[in-house]
């Protein structure tokens, strides 16, 4: 595969600056993107299909995902007011419940991820989530949903773009059986130690559902286990043949005494998530919805060594990019 980093010259205004372009293969890339088109279009039209209405992207606003690991802000000053790159939509999702009962959204995420991660291959800094949110959903129900997304798109990737997985090198996917494999966090730390992820991602022929992770290694918008105080209504899944994480999603929480109670927990700012919670104070309904890696899903499907070759404009964490 085309894994040249070397720098590249850029001639702007006559002026020559040195910058760092992926140099992409025109033959693969072209083949990755028909591909990742139809990956697209396989899952917007299995959602429209079920009566999810899809919405436009947030860009900019005070509120985004505070994450679970450090990112740099990528803030904006409008008006006076601090706004925010989306590092995720799930509270305008949540909010969005309030008025409509299931969708789904391509959105955009800038997350300035540490320099380190660049050698991952699964991470860039700026990427694109098929995000999906339902009102009164649970658990269970979104589980159902990401594995009949899943298997849909490898039956029709494999049946439509043949010429492309063969130009590829990639060899026929086989279609996961449904249910798929399931594995509570703690368990998985357990038998697998530190690096669970990784071990079991490389380990496994198909995706596994890590579930009931421990409340301190979330955010504080997942919803605990009323049942199991101290883990989540939530779940991860992890792509075979080691590609990693693939989704996280689960039960939000939606009352707003909770939500004030867990961030503190967390250490954060009651101030820091205002308008967020000024809305949750009226009341969020409950929900629960997933958000999945679109260029992390091309990857896994077109079996790409790295995921720079999912973009056309990829964005490696540390470099200068296009
Ligand atoms: P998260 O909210 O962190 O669980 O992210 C949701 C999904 O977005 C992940 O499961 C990945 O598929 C994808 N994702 C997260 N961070 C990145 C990144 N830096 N680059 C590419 N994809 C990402
Ligand atoms: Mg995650």
């Amino acid at each position: 595969m085309t894994e040249n980093y070397e720098k590249c010259l850029y001639t702007y205004l006559g002026r020559h600056i040195y910058m760092h372009m992926y140099q992409h293969d025109a033959k693969r890339l072209e083949a990755i993107l028909r591909v990742q088109s139809e990956i697209k279009k396989t899952m917007a039209d299995y959602l429209k299909s079920k009566d999810f209405i899809e919405i436009s992207p947030v860009i900019l606003s005070p509120i985004t995902d505070p994450l679970n690991h450090p990112t740099a802000p990528a803030d904006i000053k409008c008006y006076g007011k601090t706004y925010r790159l989306m590092q995720s939509m799930i509270f305008h999702k949540q909010i969005a419940m309030r008025y409509l009962e299931k969708i789904f959204v391509f959105s955009p995420n800038i997350r300035i991820e540490p320099v380190n991660r660049r050698k991952t291959g699964r991470h860039l800094f700026e990427f694109t989530q098929l995000d999906v949110e339902a009102r009164e959903a649970t658990r269970e129900g979104m589980i159902k949903l990401c594995e009949t997304l899943i298997t849909r798109v490898i039956k029709i990737v494999n049946n439509k773009c043949r010429d492309e997985l063969t130009l590829l090198g990639r060899k026929k996917l086989q279609v996961p059986k449904k249910p798929f494999k399931r594995i509570k966090y703690d368990d998985a730390y357990t038998k697998y130690g530190k690096e669970f992820e990784t071990k079991i991602s490389q380990k496994n022929k198909h995706p596994i559902w890590i579930t009931d992770i421990p409340l301190q290694h979330r955010e504080f918008y997942d919803r605990e286990d009323p049942k199991k105080p101290g883990y989540l209504r939530d779940m991860d899944l992890l792509y075979p043949e080691g590609y990693g994480e693939a989704l996280s999603g689960g039960e939000r929480e939606y009352q707003y005494e909770k939500i004030k109670e867990h961030i503190k927990k967390k250490g954060q700012r009651l101030s820091d998530f205002q308008e967020y919670l000024q809305i949750a104070k009226h009341g969020l309904p409950p929900s629960a919805g997933f958000g999945i890696g679109i260029e992390r899903l091309t990857r896994f499907i077109c079996g790409l060594k790295r995921i720079e070759e999912t973009s056309l404009f990829p964005k490696t964490p540390g470099k200068t990019c296009l």
